[in-house]
């Protein structure tokens, strides 16, 4: 009888984690497919197509977790082409959390494309724009100074005109096009700004990226009605972009080293809250916990930090309505119409706090816009990725707002603002976009606004 063999031992490749494995499989068995979410989703209501509709995205989500479908390239555009908006979520009556499906998905299918050598990340647009300057708060002012000048002197309109801004590189022709008139700059803030009156408050402020470098005014107004609301604001300098940018286009380290940093900036026992005035940066903020445990779950030590953080973080209107708003005298005569930035009202449910303090300010009349819940397009960086559906939905939303006939169009996000600032002035309409704390804080000083 021969001798045995001995068994060689079997080398085989290191498995590589499955598309959707970062999923929480119970969170697809959620959805009972009622489809009560199809009338509520923006990009089914524009193309009438199943696949690009929350119900569709699920399935298609889940048969390729299963292994039952290849990711092929469509189904990889029904997937990107959802805006995250989240707007199903508040139709569903089963509770499917669709964020937190689609979020991890994305993540596992930039890791895949990283895999087969189509890194994203290493594109020139992501490595220089989106994680080189959107996130530096410092390096956006710098970037943006040529545009103040060329605003200043009206050379931007000149440019336009004789057609030279086509020679850009089409998404920076897109982010050109988007820019708004950018307002005076503003003084840089102290480290705390005292209450107004007896304190009922210590508060930290968010001061954002994007946010800080183009909508410093909304922050400043953000501060002054804090503190007269007696709210003593402290702006630690050692904040960070909330990581929204990277978290949304799969660079879940990054977001998380973000998130660190922040929960760092903030660790301070004494602080009541951390106050956001952009909606995309509150709904990243109140989920910095979910992430943690999604991306380094044996870290339980960094999850229950960031949790300890996320707990404490809300939005201006929420907070407000929690603390009871001191009720502001000055008269403003403003015919406004507002609109919901999705991941305020889905992500964050805050519906009703931001129109209730806007009804306090005497003289401003607040018309209803129809379809004030839909997407308006901007979705963080979709504007600039998915321009068509982008425009689409645009249009859509400006077709509602003009129908208010308004001076004022009101809305608590900064994409939201850069969106409707752009489609309003391609359409050659004259209409102020308005953040709420910008009404509250002139009612609180008695100022006027220049519209109106
Ligand atoms: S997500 Fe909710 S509303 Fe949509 S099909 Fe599933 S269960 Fe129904
Ligand atoms: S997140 Fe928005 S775009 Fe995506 S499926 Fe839900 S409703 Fe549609």
């Amino acid at each position: 009888m021969p001798a045995e063999q001995p068994t060689l031992p079997v080398t085989t490749a290191p498995e590589l984690p499955r598309l959707g494995s970062t999923v929480e499989y119970e969170k697809f068995l959620d959805c009972v497919h009622c489809g009560l979410c199809t009338s509520a989703c923006p990009t089914y209501l524009e193309t009438g197509d199943e696949n690009n509709s929350p119900r569709g995205r699920i399935y298609l989500m889940r048969a390729v977790t299963d292994g039952r479908l290849e990711m092929t390239n469509t189904v990889k555009r029904h997937l990107d082409l959802c805006l995250d908006c989240r707007s199903c979520e508040t139709a569903c009556p089963s509770g499917v959390q669709y964020g937190r499906l689609i979020e991890p998905f994305r993540v596992d299918m930039q890791k895949a494309e990283a895999r087969r050598g189509n890194d994203a990340a290493k594109g020139w647009f992501n490595r220089w724009i989106m994680y080189g300057l959107f996130p530096y708060p410092e390096r956006m002012r710098w970037a943006l100074w040529p545009a103040r000048i060329m605003q200043t002197l009206g050379l931007d309109r000149l440019a336009e005109g004789v057609g030279l801004t086509k020679l850009l590189p089409q998404r920076l022709q897109r982010m050109q096009s988007q820019l708004p008139r950018l307002q005076p700059s503003t003084p840089r803030f102290p480290d705390v700004l005292p209450a107004i009156g007896p304190r009922r408050a210590r508060v930290g402020l968010f001061t954002g990226c994007v946010a800080d470098a183009m909508f410093s005014h909304v922050n400043w107004a953000t501060a002054r009605v804090l503190q007269a609301n007696g709210c003593e604001v402290v702006i630690p300098k050692a904040q960070a972009c909330c990581g929204a940018i990277h978290y949304h286009s799969g660079a879940d380290l990054p977001a998380l080293d973000f998130a660190n940093r922040n929960s760092v900036a903030f660790a301070q026992d004494d602080l009541d809250a951390v106050i956001i005035n952009v909606a995309g940066c509150g709904a990243m903020l109140k989920d910095y916990g979910h992430i943690a445990h999604e991306v380094a779950p044996q870290d339980h030590q960094q999850a229950e930090q960031l949790e300890k953080f996320a707990h404490k973080v809300r939005d201006i209107s929420e907070f407000l309505a929690e603390l009871g708003p001191i009720k502001p005298t000055g008269e403003i005569r403003l015919r406004a119409t507002y609109h919901d930035a999705c991941h305020l009202v889905h992500a964050q449910k805050i519906r009703e706090q931001p129109r209730d303090l806007l009804s306090l300010v005497p003289g401003l009349e607040l018309i209803p816009l129809v379809e004030s819940e839909i997407c308006c397009g901007a979705a963080g960086s979709y504007n600039l990725t998915e321009p068509e559906m982008s425009d689409r939905l645009a249009e859509r939303k400006l077709a509602n707002i003009l129908a208010t006939k308004p001076q004022a169009v009101i809305t608590g996000n900064a994409g939201c603002s850069l969106q409707i600032q752009a489609s309003i002035r391609k359409a050659g309409h004259k209409i102020w976009v308005a953040h709420p704390m910008e009404i509250l804080d002139l009612s609180y000083r008695g100022e006027k606004p220049s519209v109106g």
